[in-house]
């Protein structure tokens, strides 16, 4: 087998990061092509500079005038599609809408899309699933449960038909068990401190909300076009089941591993082979119990508001994360109150218009509202 060519779009980040080890620990089965930041330049020239890609993206242009200079021998570009046409896998790991182009044009070049990057996908989705018929273009999840569930899948081996539901687990975060009471005075330190993965603070703050875990319920809508009455979400707080299906006899094949984002990251490279070195593995005589609850969605009302997005479909996904994104860095700014991150989008979701989107540009357009909706909202 020839060497699998990667490009890593948001290189820098977490997800990113944790890529890079997963090549390096691949005993040259992948070549990294390209790689782009939102503005890190020293993080990225120092990638660039031990991986030798071809094409460097930097969306911030001061950043990008810094690594063009640091690297005159590669070629440096703001526009994050171009990443698409280098590669064989081109790996989301952007945070947040900024990730959409890379997603839109690795299926419109019809490679594989490694995707961490779950909000291109819930503001998109009806604009995706066409450009999943392209010819080699195929999503292959990063996210754990997803990752999870398409292994569940693929180990049934069943049509979609037998399968009942789908069950998305949930650590809970930072803040279960605790009341609403409990929470209002929360400081964003204390809210990106999560017990079982260490990850970019967007989605950290998005965990303790579990507007994380509602996200991921629309992704899971999208990917595997499960109905949302037969998509659930169950706490785990141990972090070793990753997901499940249940199939309409009652059977349910469950996912499991330690909590190490690598491991996701290897199987979306590497699909359908297995990563050949393990990225953790469970010790069963020290693993004693695995427990299971019921989401709290008095207190997470995040977790209700996806779905109540989902349901509405259109736009509503594109609305809903929007907000969140506006909410979530009012939070990190110091500008709201943890408990008020869920008011913020409930009101923005107020003033959605119902609209389907069709293009990129409705895409654009309806998070674009969206966001000027959060601000007022954030104003009043
Ligand atoms: P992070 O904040 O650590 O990294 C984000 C990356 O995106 C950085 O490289 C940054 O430079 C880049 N970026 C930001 N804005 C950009 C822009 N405008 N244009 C181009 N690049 C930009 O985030 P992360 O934790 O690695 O998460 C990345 C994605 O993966 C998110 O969608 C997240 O929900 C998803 N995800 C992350 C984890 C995890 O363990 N970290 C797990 C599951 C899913
Ligand atoms: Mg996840």
């Amino acid at each position: 087998m020839g060497v699998t060519r990667v490009a890593i779009a948001g290189s820098t980040g977490s997800i990113g990061v944790q890529t890079l080890d997963v090549v390096a620990a691949s005993d040259g089965a992948y070549e990294v092509v390209a790689l782009a930041a939102g503005s890190s330049s020293a993080a990225l020239i120092e990638q660039a500079r031990a991986h030798r890609p071809q094409l460097v993206a930097v969306a911030d242009p001061v950043a990008r005038a810094e690594v063009a200079a640091a690297l005159p021998w590669a070629e440096v570009t703001g526009d994050l599609a171009d990443l698409a046409g280098t590669a064989d896998v081109v790996v989301n790991a952007v945070v947040g809408f900024a990730g959409l182009p890379v997603t839109l044009a690795t299926l419109r070049e019809g490679r594989r899309l490694a995707l961490a990057n779950k909000e291109s996908l819930i503001a998109a989705g009806p604009v995706v699933a066409p450009l999943r018929a392209v010819p080699g273009a195929e999503i292959v999840p990063v996210d754990s449960e997803h990752c999870a569930i398409h292994q569940c899948l693929r180990a049934s081996g069943r049509p979609s038909h037998e399968v009942a539901r789908l069950l998305l687990t949930a650590s809970g975060g930072p803040f279960r068990g605790r009341t609403l009471d409990e929470l209002r005075g929360v400081t964003v330190a204390e809210a990106l401190r999560h017990p079982t993965w260490s990850m970019g603070p967007k989605i950290t703050i998005d965990s303790s909300t579990l507007m994380n875990k509602g996200l991921e319920v629309i992704e899971a809508h999208e990917l595997f076009g499960t109905g949302y009455d037969d998509i659930d979400v169950v706490v785990h707080p141990q972090s070793v089941v990753h997901s499940m299906v249940e199939f309409r006899d009652g059977s349910v094949i469950a996912q499991l591993s330690m909590p190490d984002m690598r491991l996701p990251i290897a199987y979306a490279l590497g699909h359908p082979d297995r990563a050949t070195v393990p990225y953790g593995r469970i010790d069963w005589t020290t693993m004693s119990r695995l427990d299971f609850a019921a989401p709290d969605t008095a207190t997470f009302r995040c977790l209700s508001l996806a779905y109540a997005a989902g349901r509405t479909g259109g736009t509503a996904p594109a609305w809903l994360s929007a907000a969140n994104e506006v909410a979530v860095a009012a939070f990190l700014d110091g500008a709201l109150g943890w408990a008020d991150i869920a008011a913020v989008i409930e009101s923005t979701m107020d003033a959605h218009d119902g609209a389907v989107p069709t293009s990129s540009e409705d895409v654009l357009a309806a998070d674009a509202a969206a966001r000027q909706a959060a601000r007022t909202v954030l104003a009043r």
